[in-house]
């Protein structure tokens, strides 16, 4: 694994700079003892007003994870005692409108807002709205899917919500209990999907974490929710990201595995629509026509690592900055945003950061170093 670059000098910054430096270099994450600034990238770079890192991959995907509460307490994602940021340290609605802004000034198309449970901010109205209106990416949305209704999604979309993704782990209610340990229930979310399809947030894609000897005879039912409903079902490898540290190879299940499971009972073909930053292997249902919507995707993050096509940024709910899921140091944008400093100065700061992303994460390999943070707290 590449080595954690080195802290930037702070330099005097520029004549558009309001940064209070004293506030800046006491300001070390809770999380991650880094420093808070990346290393600047070279001049060349800055220049071009875009995101590439050092490895020559083009930026395009940001995730903002927009609270790290959540409602669940999925087995592979949240402990029950999962300690959770500060209130005022998490963003808020403007910093996270003021975030998306400048990141689509340096080409980003996408955002997705996550967490934790987004669907539990109570202004996520006005976040969607805000970003929609000041800055032109496609917006989408990650949700349990717990507490969709026709009236909220309409909502979001009049606001600018383009696409839904939903989790959904398994078909059975008291599975769904254990799993999620809540009170809440697979019809509620179903539901929910089906409220998705009727508003028009398609194409909606569903998506399934697969443990071993909990739910991992469930792959083949899962799949049929893709020609049920018109959707693309995924299914993403567990990954070490639990808040617990309970992860273990032996509760892995492998897409492979998952892909031969399914296939016992559909025949599966590739869809051949791939993008090529995709973290997704898709596959189309050989029963169904090709322009069924209908997919099955796997996201092998374990198993068959993406990092050479990756294109994805990720803001925490409390303002880091975090090059890659599996990042070990994380830059602190909060405090720039909190301290005056202007567009042009959070915007080197962004490219300063995407430069310093690691290459890949070595997860499969001795040399992982596993983050301090928890899925929930990154942002999925
Ligand atoms: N609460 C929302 C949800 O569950 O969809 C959004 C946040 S959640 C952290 C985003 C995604 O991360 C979900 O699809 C979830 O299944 C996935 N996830 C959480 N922990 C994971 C882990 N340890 N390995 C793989 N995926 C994980
Ligand atoms: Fe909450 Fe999503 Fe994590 Fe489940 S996966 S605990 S719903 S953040």
């Amino acid at each position: 694994m590449q080595a954690d670059p080195p802290a930037r000098s702070l330099a005097p910054p520029g004549p558009d700079v309001r940064v209070a430096l004293p506030l800046l270099s006491r300001s070390h994450t809770t999380w991650a003892d880094s420093p808070c600034l990346p290393p600047t990238a070279p001049a060349y770079i800055r220049d071009a007003r875009r995101l590439i890192d050092a490895h020559g991959r083009t930026i395009r995907d940001l995730r903002i994870s927009v609270t790290d509460r959540c409602n669940f307490r999925c087995v592979y994602c949240m402990e029950p005692d999962v300690k959770f940021a500060r209130r005022e340290d998490l963003l808020t609605p403007d910093e996270i409108v003021r975030i998306s802004r400048i990141a689509e000034s340096l080409g980003i198309r996408k955002v997705r807002l996550t967490g934790g449970e987004p669907t539990l901010h109570p202004e996520l109205t006005r976040i969607i709205g805000g970003i929609r209106s000041e800055a032109g990416v496609e917006l989408a949305l990650i949700t349990n899917g717990s507490r969709l209704t026709r009236a909220s999604l309409r909502e979001w979309r009049i606001a600018g919500l383009a696409r839904v993704t939903i989790s959904i782990d398994t078909l059975r209610p008291e599975r769904f209990a254990a799993i999620t340990r809540s009170n809440g229930r697979v019809d509620d979310v179903l539901a929910g999907a089906d409220a998705c399809l009727t508003e028009g947030l398609a194409p909606l894609k569903l998506n399934a974490v697969l443990v071993r000897h909990v739910n991992d005879d469930e792959a083949a039912d899962l799949a049929s929710l893709a020609p049920q409903l018109g959707v693309a079902m995924r299914f993403i490898e567990y990954m070490p990201l639990d808040s617990g540290r309970a992860w273990d190879v032996r509760k892995w299940v492998s897409a492979a595995e998952t892909k031969s499971a399914i296939e016992r009972r559909f025949r599966l073909v590739s869809a051949d629509d791939d993008d090529p930053a995709s973290t997704s292997r898709t596959f189309r249902f050989a029963h169904l026509p090709t322009d069924s919507p209908a997919r099955v995707g796997f996201i092998a993050p374990v198993s068959n690592p993406f990092c050479g096509a990756c294109s994805r940024l990720r803001v925490t709910a409390d303002g880091k900055v975090r090059p890659c899921l599996f990042s070990t140091t994380e830059w602190d944008m909060r405090t720039l945003l909190r301290n005056g400093a202007a567009d042009r100065f959070i915007a080197d700061f962004l490219i300063d950061a995407v430069w310093s992303k690691q290459s890949g994460h070595n997860i499969a390999t001795p040399a992982f170093a596993r983050p301090m943070r928890p899925m929930s707290a990154i942002g999925g």
